[in-house]
């Protein structure tokens, strides 16, 4: 396939998407929330929550994993951003996770113990299912305790 670009270029022009100057805006999150997502195309991040330009920093990858970038851009995030929860996304049928459920776990609680960031009292995980629902993933170290 070839043209995409153009052809996204051109759906803009075509939609009169308005403009918004960045110096008009905050770059701290309105939300103080910073999102880790999988870069799945159906996985409409802004739509599933409603956001707008401003609410939220979206940091997106190929299975919203915590890989050492992700860990970087958040830490960014807090530091500079003001964020201070985190909200990571996995989603079923997803081509670069076997496991979603499994490794959302995983990432949730590896942040919950990072030393690397400023804030990681609130990190939520949720797994947006075919049917479109959010289910949130609790790891097995939080389930004991509840
Ligand atoms: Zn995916």
């Amino acid at each position: 396939m070839t043209g995409g670009t153009e052809a996204l270029l051109r759906r803009r022009q075509l939609r009169g998407v308005e403009f918004v100057p960045l110096d008009a805006q905050t770059k701290r999150p309105l939300s103080g929330v910073a999102i880790v997502a999988c870069m799945d195309a159906r996985l409409g991040i802004e739509t599933i929550f409603g956001l707008e330009p401003g609410d939220a920093h979206v940091i997106r990858n190929a299975g919203g994993c915590v890989t050492p970038d992700a860990l970087r851009s958040l830490k960014l995030s807090q530091e500079r951003g003001g964020t201070s929860e985190i909200l990571l996304v996995h989603h079923e049928d997803c081509a670069a996770l076997s496991d979603p459920a499994g490794d959302l776990a995983q990432c949730i609680d590896r942040l919950r113990t990072s030393n690397e960031l400023p804030h990681n009292g609130v990190v939520r995980g949720f797994l947006y299912t075919r049917s479109g629902a959010l289910r949130e993933i609790r790891p097995r170290r939080a389930e004991k305790l509840t």
